[in-house]
């Protein structure tokens, strides 16, 4: 196993490199290929699997850097995973200048807002804050290519589904859907039958 045997650009591949990753974790070799092929997957898989980076990868690697407006929405139940988030993103596109920005509350909304209107490829943030910035016409989601749902239980949990779905129903339906989830109740399957096309189940 190897991230060469993926169709990655050589900017990612050295990017893993530098991050000490030798080889893909179990979910990185199921979900990678997958993703690359554009199509929806629903993932149950728990914390330090590798997830982020079997999102983050094929995610980096399907952006382009030309396009100046966000391409990918990164939804987490919290400030600390959205920021791990942005910084991972951030690492594996370092080679390809892949800019990403994180967006919670107890955060000056104008910063958010400056850092929205330079290069933004991806955001990473959490409900609240995202659906603040789509009402306010700061978050431009015409360029959306890619939605990720992380920790998709832990969301419900917390009482963000009518968040979630309010913020889906605000994206372009020609889109990737990757929802990323520990365990799968009721509520998050669903969240995958209504807003995911045909996806493709893997458990971990
Ligand atoms: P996560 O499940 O995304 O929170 O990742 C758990 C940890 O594994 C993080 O510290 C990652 O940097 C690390 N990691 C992710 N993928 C790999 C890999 N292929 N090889 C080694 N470490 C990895």
């Amino acid at each position: 196993r190897s991230f060469r045997d993926y169709t990655l650009s050589e900017d990612i591949v050295r990017a893993l490199e530098s991050l000490g990753y030798e080889e893909p974790t179990d979910v990185q070799s199921q979900v990678i290929p997958i993703a690359l092929t554009k199509q929806d997957l629903a993932v149950k898989s728990q914390t330090g699997s590798g997830k982020t980076a079997a999102f983050g990868i094929p995610i980096c690697e399907m952006v382009g850097w030309e396009e100046n407006r966000p391409q990918a929405l990164i939804l987490t139940p919290t400030r600390e995973l959205a920021d791990q988030v942005k910084q991972d993103i951030t690492n594996i596109g370092r080679f390809k200048r892949i800019k990403a920005v994180a967006l919670y509350g107890k955060q000056p909304f104008a910063k958010q807002q400056l850092e929205l209107n330079q290069k933004c490829h991806v955001v990473v943030g959490t409900p609240g804050r995202v659906m603040d910035h789509i009402k306010r016409g700061t978050l431009d989601l015409e360029r959306l290519e890619f939605l990720v749902i992380d920790e998709a239980d832990e969301m419900l949990r917390m009482g963000f589904i009518d968040q979630v779905e309010a913020i889906i129903d605000e994206l372009p339906e020609d889109r990737i859907t990757l929802l990323f989830s520990a365990t799968l109740p009721k509520d998050v399957e669903k969240l995958c039958h209504q807003y995911m096309k045909n996806p493709i189940d893997i458990e971990i």
